[in-house]
């Protein structure tokens, strides 16, 4: 098949993309602005691959990506580019509309566009998928999970822009009778991680001697899937996915936050240990909360898992030990982007 990725560059779309130029014969065009969370990077090892190309664009461009759609002729779009980082949703909103919600209306009109030029077979094959995240459905109590049914309840500029678009997508499925998917996945965590985001940010802040930050009392919830197997879920739902359906994915790995940071701080200890052989937790340090910050996110996967056969592969130990080891192992990769895109500063206090 042609896959058409959005955000092919960022964390998530790259994994996607190097997934299927290794594992299958999938041809790739990889769409992306490259914005400050894109790096061609993160794609450079598969880039040489004849099923891979690159086109540098906006999904808020129609024409661009009308061009790169009709030049391409996809069989399967995966749309990933967006806005991603709830902290700088905080600061400045308006990126967030415009990219998630804008540009995902754009993808969809220029989708159905090219879509109703196809052929009836072609049609009948086509998928718009759109990735998503657990945080629309809002924040749990101390139990309970989030099911596919679960109302939608965004909180923050960047949740409720997902939210938006999710409805933009499922309207055009409804109306348009565009062959869409939806999937809403947990918290990732794994390679090529931008290192604003709390794992990657807590190894780059320990190895810098510098205080790990924990938001409020760090004892908010999140349920944590390591990159790769999410891009294995993505896989299975555009495959073999129910036109029209919602998936939710995740790890079974919820932790509170605090918990994560103990965790990277016990594998650094075995792995880099400080030169004073003080506990890299000694580093930890309490800062002002984000604010509406939710309390607990928790997925209920088994729909995924019961009609598609799909499961983690990692277990958030393993998951995680093999990320510390990545960011060890590739430091020269993190130490440019955080240098040139000041990736470490604190952000979303809406002071
Ligand atoms: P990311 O910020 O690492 O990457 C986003 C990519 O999109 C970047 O390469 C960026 O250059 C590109 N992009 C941004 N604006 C663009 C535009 N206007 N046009 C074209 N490209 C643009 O994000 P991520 O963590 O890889 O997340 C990917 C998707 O998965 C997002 O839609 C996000 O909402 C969703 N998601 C993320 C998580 C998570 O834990 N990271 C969990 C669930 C869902």
């Amino acid at each position: 098949m042609r896959i058409f990725v959005t955000g092919g560059a960022g964390f998530i779309g790259s994994a996607l993309v190097r997934l299927l130029i290794d594992r299958t014969g999938h041809e790739v065009l990889n769409f992306d602005k490259l914005t400050y969370a894109g790096t061609l990077s993160t794609v450079e090892r598969v880039a040489v691959s004849d099923r891979y190309r690159f086109v540098r664009g906006d999904i808020c461009d129609a024409e661009a990506v009308r061009a790169a759609i009709t030049g391409f002729r996809p069989d399967v779009i995966t749309h990933l580019a967006a806005e991603s980082h709830v902290d700088r949703s905080i600061d400045g909103p308006g990126a967030f509309i415009q990219t998630n919600v804008v540009g995902t209306f754009t993808m969809l009109s220029e989708a159905r566009s090219f879509w109703q030029s196809l052929d009836e077979d072609a049609r009948k094959a086509f998928r718009f998928h759109h990735i998503s995240t657990d945080e629309v459905y809002g924040s749990l109590g101390d139990t309970g999970l989030f099911t596919e049914d679960t109302p939608y309840d965004p909180r923050s500029p960047y949740s409720a822009s997902k939210a938006g678009s999710d409805h933009l997508v499922s309207a055009w499925g409804h109306t348009y009778g565009l062959p869409v998917l939806i999937t809403n996945c947990s918290n990732n965590y794994g390679p090529f991680h931008f290192p604003e985001k709390l794992i990657p940010l807590v190894i780059v802040k320990a190895l810098a001697g510098d205080t790990l930050p924990i938001y409020g009392k760090g004892d908010q919830v999140r349920d944590w899937l390591f990159v790769e197997d999410h891009v294995r879920a993505l896989q299975a739902v555009f495959e073999r996915g129910v036109i029209g359906r919602t998936y939710n994915v995740g790890g079974n790995n919820e932790k509170q936050n605090i918990e994560v940071v103990q965790t990277v701080c016990t594998i650094l200890d075995r792995l880099r240990p400080r030169a004073d052989r003080q506990s890299y937790a000694t580093q930890i340090g309490y800062v002002a909360d984000r604010p509406g910050h939710d309390k607990r996110y928790a997925i209920d996967a088994s729909r995924i898992r019961d009609e598609l056969g799909w499961e983690p592969a990692e277990t958030f130990e393993s998951g995680i030990e093999k990320t510390v080891r990545w960011y060890l192992d590739n430091e020269s990769w993190w130490r440019d982007i955080v240098a040139e895109r000041q990736a470490d500063q604190r952000r979303g206090l809406a002071a």
